[in-house]
């Protein structure tokens, strides 16, 4: 790691904008003693700044960059991602253990560094930073952040329970298991048209192997804002799994479902998934498949009409939208 001069008295306005610096008085003499007494890192990317296997004694704060969360080297796709004004070792400076995870640096990042002891001694300086430092362990137990997750296990068992998927932040399987559900109930019982519309990102594993995870991922994240921002507020979104995504629409009818899903394909073929590495990602195509709630369709019938009409939007030369009401379910 590459230790570079403290120049922190000249970043009065990048330090207020961090978490742990929130509402803080920065002139406070003390504080700007323990301030000067903190560093500057630069990580390269891959660098290691939080392992499982060395104590950790030090709180990280993001300035610039990105950091990964994995709970080991072998996985591949981060579990979450560290931004700037974010921090991490937190939680392994509290309860004084090994951190529960790997925290790597995904690009060149820059981090300003808090020994422990200097971190204890600004909380006994300043309400503002003890009541920040709170803040911030209160999120991570929240949000279940993976820092706190002392196993896979356990870590598995929270993310059935957390009802947010990390990656694209849309709502996630368990929560829509229970909440379409829900809602397919109210619509037979109230005798309401109720539409079903399963999305899957074509050719994904191609996109993957050519631009990298990282992109892949990226590409997610873009088309779970294309698939979300045209709809209505009553309608519910979610990420089925993968680069599947599911959208029930109460009170609508097919053929309306039909132009609501021409308008999720033609948003997302047009969605600009931004640029990687100086690399300028091409945007992806999404085939749609619709069923409309019948009699007596349960949620598990409904997925299962939908992904029919879904793999015949894929047969029929992808990025195109079809609907169940064309195709036999047997069941
Ligand atoms: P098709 O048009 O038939 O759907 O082709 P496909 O390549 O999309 O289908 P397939 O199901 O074979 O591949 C899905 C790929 O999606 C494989 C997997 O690596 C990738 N994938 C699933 N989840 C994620 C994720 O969270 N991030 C990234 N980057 N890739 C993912
Ligand atoms: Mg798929
Ligand atoms: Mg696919």
């Amino acid at each position: 790691m590459q230790v570079e001069a403290s120049t922190i008295e000249h970043d009065k306005l990048l330090l207020s904008r961090l978490q742990l610096f929130r509402n803080v008085d920065l002139d406070n003499a003390a504080l700007f003693d323990l301030l000067n007494q903190c560093e500057y890192r630069q990580l390269a990317k891959d660098e290691v700044v939080l392992s499982t296997e060395a104590e950790n004694h030090y709180l990280y704060i993001l300035l610039k960059g990105r950091l990964a969360i994995q709970l080991n080297e072998h996985e591949d796709i981060p579990l979450a991602t560290v931004e700037p004004g974010e921090c991490v070792g937190e939680m392994s400076i509290i309860d004084s253990r090994v951190p529960s995870a790997l925290v790597s640096a995904l690009e060149e990042t820059q981090v300003l560094v808090i020994e422990q002891d200097i971190l204890w001694r600004m909380v006994s300086v300043s309400h503002e930073i003890a009541r920040n430092l709170l803040y911030i362990m209160s999120e991570r137990v929240r949000y279940s952040n993976l820092v706190i997750a002392d196993s896979l296990e356990m870590q598995r068992k929270y993310q059935r329970f957390a009802s947010t998927d990390a990656l694209t932040g849309l709502h996630n399987r368990g929560w829509m298991d229970d909440a379409f559900d829900r809602e397919i109930k109210r619509s037979e019982r109230d005798e309401l048209p109720l539409a079903l519309i399963m999305i899957d990102v074509d050719r994904f594993k191609n996109y993957n192997d050519e631009y990298g995870h990282l992109a892949g991922d990226q590409v997610l994240i873009t088309v779970a804002d294309a698939i979300r921002s045209p709809l209505r507020p009553n309608d519910m979104v979610a990420r089925f799994g993968g680069e599947e995504f599911a959208v029930l629409l109460p009170e609508t009818t097919v053929s309306n479902a039909e132009i609501i899903a021409e308008r999720l394909r033609d948003h997302v073929a047009k969605a600009d998934p931004g640029v990687l590495d100086s690399r300028r990602l091409p945007a992806v195509t999404i085939s749609l498949g619709i069923a409309g709630r019948q009699p007596g369709y349960s949620l598990d019938m409904m997925i299962a009409a939908a992904d029919v009409a879904m793999y015949h939007a894929k047969r029929n030369g992808r990025n195109r939208v079809e609907v169940a009401a064309n195709v036999s379910l047997d069941h």
